[in-house]
């Protein structure tokens, strides 16, 4: 691509963002993809000055929280919060040479054991363990790796399959008593974090997960309108939305998960792990 960037018109294009229609080198891909973090957290008015947030290495998606715990710092001098990087005792070999933050905790935690290509079971195990390690550490909010991708896509799956207590999954974000559960990243196309993340192989490992979602079905019908025109993933998310009032919404909340139950207080998915869950410890 021999083009200039269209934000800075100094330094040379390295991508092409089809959303907007810039073309941006190395450094404005990083400050779009930090200013997109920024906006997605401060729309949800949910962190507070001096509060205490937790940040998961997830096991659905741990290279996309990896990406978020690189803007950390600038997070923490933003909110003037303070956050805890949780990172299971699973990934801890694969990243042990991965310090972003000082404050880096090993949870002790199994990876999922069964159905771990079930989008919904492989998110809802991974907010259930935050929560309890959020609460364990008073910490506030929960910042989750979901692009507005993977919110679209989550809700496809959930009309697909007739069940509207999946539809929290797709919700930008979740309450749970005290703690808020939201994305950092949900302002953000998938494509972007992708490209990011060839641009800084480097720098993040692309470590190895038990969970592989899948959401074929999904995106065979997303993507058979949306193809190429990724812009759609804004606008689709209105329309998606409005096919999902065909699922009558009368779910409780689970009290693991905060998502939507299908089976009063503790969701179907939670009961199934509820004993990894309670005897959860923090190694350090
Ligand atoms: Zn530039
Ligand atoms: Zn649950």
């Amino acid at each position: 691509m021999h083009r200039t960037c269209t934000v800075c018109k100094k330094r040379p294009a390295v991508y092409y963002r089809r959303y907007s229609g810039d073309y941006l080198c190395e450094k404005c891909l990083s400050r779009t993809l930090e200013r997109t973090i920024h906006r997605s957290l401060a729309s949800t008015k949910k962190l507070e000055p001096n509060s205490k947030i937790l940040l998961p290495i997830t096991f659905t998606n741990p290279v996309h929280s990896l990406i978020l715990s690189k803007f950390i710092p600038r997070i923490e001098s933003e909110y003037n919060v303070e956050t805890i990087i949780a990172v299971p005792q699973y990934f801890y070999e694969q990243l042990k040479n991965y310090k972003p933050s000082e404050n880096l905790h090993v949870a002790n935690i199994a990876p999922p054991s069964h159905d771990v290509t079930d989008p919904f079971y492989c998110w809802r195990y991974d907010r259930a363990w935050s929560i309890k390690l959020a609460k364990n550490h008073g910490a506030q909010a929960i910042v989750l790796p979901l692009t507005r991708t993977d919110l679209n896509l989550l809700m496809l799956e959930a009309v697909l399959r007739g069940q509207s207590f999946l539809l929290s999954e797709s919700l930008p974000i979740l309450q749970l008593d005290s703690i808020s559960i939201i994305s950092g990243v949900q302002r953000a196309e998938g494509e972007l974090l992708a490209a990011y993340l060839a641009l800084n192989k480097d720098t993040i490992p692309l470590v190895k997960t038990p969970c592989r979602p899948d959401l074929k079905n999904a995106k065979l019908l997303f993507y058979s309108v949306a193809v190429g025109r990724p812009e759609l993933e804004f606008s689709s998310f209105k329309s998606i939305s409005l096919l999902t009032r065909k699922l009558p919404l009368k779910n409780k909340v689970c009290s693991l998960c905060g998502g939507y139950s299908d089976n009063g207080d503790i969701c179907s998915y939670c009961r199934s792990y509820l004993e990894t869950i309670n005897s959860l410890e923090i190694v350090s």
